[in-house]
């Protein structure tokens, strides 16, 4: 019998592979009702892994072969939304983007986890409010107690639907991963909003066993990366455990953070100690550095310091090319240096550098585009009202995203003085440049040479 048994061994692994490959494909289409673009993107992580074109019905569909069983995203411009594959699945969404993600509804294999992921986002993003309007007020055992009831509600949903319906253990675990970790980044944020909505001087003695939770904090499942409970409680976490190793070490004592670049330090030394996993690794090290880089004007020489102690513990970091050109552009922008010689159209069409605008007068630069109406009608009523009081500076506008006929009818119909309006038409080169982080921002600058960068015009200029 014995000797038979490699020959069939064999017969298995090769009719198994066959039939892996054949129905290993993934099947995922949709319709989308008003149309914002006329793509669907997919994504793993931050990898766009295929796009497809709307056809003329507004329908799209993806054929996928053996691809990973996970979470993914799509994309349809602006916006974005998970969706978890299996191989095998026929899955189909609809969705109008008007409500976008209100009105998306999943059918086919794998509708009930996909449903029940909408629908913890929605209900978390209402939870998030009473958090704020009441939850927080709670004293630490009562704040304690009522997480407990919110997150075993949303468990006790999902292991009835995984009875009825029959979840695979990874779309059970992405599932109570994201009821889990939103409850528990609650718990990391209390310390801090129930001083600040008490008032009281120093944050609240908490009970030994309050953050219990976190010996089952799992730092390095790659499953989770993407997963934005997961994603937002690490951050929140990270927050939290630096401040309170600042306030151990370094006498910090419930008093808010007055030195970034100490804090952040911190921050860089936990997260290296805890997190070993690359992609979440990479991730969190980059939202640490775009925080300090875009936070922290006062004092620019400590830029430096703090991008060498981030080659130290992330010089591999995946997004490390991003991080050095915001660090570079920041440090081309600083009081006193020359207006960077960037190129925009004027309102004859005539292609001139902003170095030349910038020339000879006090100017205010401010950005706006036609993607947002209420934020430009606010803008150029702000605008306005500051040329008003000053006709000294000439506020200037810079339009970027928008093609130059809309530009020229949104000028004229706001009756706005042509020849101190603008048009990027590379908006890579001008958002990297002047660190376009709000749109609110604007740039103040006087015979060509930069005096405050990080503005806003919603603040006194
Ligand atoms: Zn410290």
């Amino acid at each position: 019998m014995d000797k038979y048994l490699p020959l069939l061994f064999l017969f298995l692994c090769i009719s198994c592979s066959d039939s892996e490959k054949n129905n290993h494909s993934v099947y995922f289409a949709g319709e989308i009702v008003n149309p914002t673009s006329e793509y669907v993107v997919l994504y793993k992580g931050g990898k766009a892994l295929d796009s497809t074109k709307l056809d003329g019905n507004n329908r799209f569909a993806f054929q996928l072969d053996s691809i990973k069983d996970g979470l993914y995203h799509f994309n349809h411009e602006p916006e974005f939304q998970y969706v978890y594959l299996e191989h095998n699945d026929s899955l189909q969404l609809r969705l109008n983007t008007v409500d976008f993600d209100e009105s998306l509804i999943f059918s086919g294999t794998n509708e009930g986890v996909n449903n029940f992921l909408l629908e913890l986002f929605l209900a978390q993003e209402e939870e998030e409010e009473d958090m704020y309007r009441s939850y927080y007020d709670l004293e630490p055992e009562d704040f304690k107690a009522q997480i407990e009831v919110l997150k075993n509600e949303k468990l006790k949903t999902l292991n009835d639907l995984k009875s009825e319906t029959g979840l695979s253990d990874k779309a059970y675990e992405i599932a109570k991963a994201s009821i889990d970790y939103s409850y528990y980044r609650y718990m990391e944020i209390y310390p801090f909003e129930h001083k600040r909505k008490s008032g009281e001087n120093a944050l609240h003695k908490l009970p030994k066993d309050f953050y219990s939770y976190r010996k089952d904090i799992n730092y390095n499942n790659e499953n989770l990366n993407y997963l934005r409970p997961y994603y937002d409680f690490m951050k929140s976490h990270f927050g939290n455990v630096s401040y309170m190793a600042c306030a151990e070490k370094c006498g910090l004592k419930g008093k808010a953070v007055g030195n970034q670049l100490h804090f952040n330090e911190h921050k860089l030394h936990v997260i290296d100690s805890l997190v070993k996993e690359k992609e979440l690794r990479d991730n969190l090290f980059r939202n640490v550095a775009f925080n300090y880089l875009l936070k922290e004007h006062n004092h620019p020489e400590n830029n430096e310091i703090f991008i060498d102690k981030f080659q130290k513990v992330s010089g591999n970091n995946v997004h490390i090319k991003e991080i050095e050109t915001l660090y570079n552009g920041i440090r081309k922008i600083q009081p006193s240096e020359e207006v960077p010689d960037i190129k925009v159209i004027d309102f004859n069409g005539n292609e001139v550098s902003l170095k030349e605008v910038a020339k000879n007068k006090k100017a205010v630069f401010y950005f706006w585009s036609s993607a947002n109406k209420n934020h430009y009608e606010d803008i150029f009523k702000r605008v306005a009202a500051l040329n008003a009081e000053d006709d000294d500076i000439s506020f200037i506008g810079i339009n970027v995203k928008t093609d130059e006929k809309n530009w020229n009818g949104i000028i004229q119909n706001h009756r706005l003085d042509p020849s101190k309006q603008y048009r990027s038409e590379n908006f890579k080169e001008l958002t990297e440049t002047f660190i376009l982080i709000p749109m609110n921002k604007c740039i103040i600058t006087e015979d060509g040479l930069i005096v405050d960068a990080f503005s806003n015009i919603y603040s006194t200029l």
